[in-house]
């Protein structure tokens, strides 16, 4: 089995196009997206066309379920608001009814994935050792798939206590037989561990073998960037591109 994990695209398309070719490149037979694949980007309708055509499953994120009008506007801040606003008169009526369809967390073939993490798979992060803790008690599956924090994580549990943390740069992982893991594959399309190349990971299981490659690309961000600025997106978000944070 090799498979690819995406997440949080967030309307960035030059992004999207470049991890999956590199996807494509690795030879996965498929693609895992963990949700966001819009809001705050100025691609999104592109970016819900990509991942329909390519993702074995797409899980919806907070930012697809506000636009698509599933949860209220008024829990996102300022900018974030404007960008769901901005991104819904984006949206032909099947990429809103596609992202509609998609749900926030499920099994899928031996694993779990979520957005946030399994207790609150809309709000909360997976970001320290004691929500870690706590989202591996929700979990029955050995590995659970995750987004929404934009950062490349792994958490991993042994003999009921649980280490890890964020992951820079490209590392491969060997996982353990023994251990139960959370992985993050990071953010596509808006990473923010300072760290302004999008990232994806590669899962690959080979008889009792199994990695993690967390990949991190330079991608046309000299596209994506003005394009932020010229749908009168908030600058913040143009600033978040270009610096990773
Ligand atoms: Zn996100």
């Amino acid at each position: 089995m090799k498979l690819g994990l995406i997440s949080d695209v967030h309307g960035n398309l030059p992004a999207l196009e470049a991890a999956l070719a590199a996807l494509d490149e690795q030879g996965v037979e498929a693609v895992l997206c963990c949700g966001d694949v819009v809001g705050y980007g100025p691609w999104p309708d592109e970016c819900v066309a990509r991942v329909r055509a390519r993702c074995e499953l797409c899980l919806q994120g907070n930012h697809d379920a506000a636009v698509v009008g599933e949860i209220e506007l008024a829990r996102f801040n300022g900018t974030a608001a404007a960008a769901a606003r901005w991104t819904r008169a984006q949206l032909s009526d099947a990429s809103l009814e596609f992202l509609k369809g998609c749900p926030p967390q499920t099994a899928h073939r031996d694993m779990f994935v979520t957005h946030g993490s399994p207790r609150d798979p809309l709000w909360e992060y997976v970001t320290d050792r004691r929500t870690a803790y706590l989202s591996f008690r929700h979990v029955e599956q050995r590995l659970c798939w995750f987004g929404h924090s934009h950062v490349p994580t792994v958490f991993v549990e042994r003999d009921n206590d649980v280490d890890g943390g964020g992951v820079p740069g490209c590392q491969t992982l060997a996982l353990e037989p023994d251990a139960r893991y959370l992985l993050n594959p990071g953010s596509v399309g808006q990473p923010r561990d300072g760290d302004w190349r999008l990232a994806f990971a590669v899962y690959e299981r080979t008889g009792s073998e199994e990695t993690v490659t967390f990949h991190r690309l330079e991608y046309d961000v000299e596209r994506a960037a003005p394009a932020v600025r010229e749908a009168n997106l908030p600058q913040s978000l143009y600033n978040r591109l270009l610096l990773g944070r």
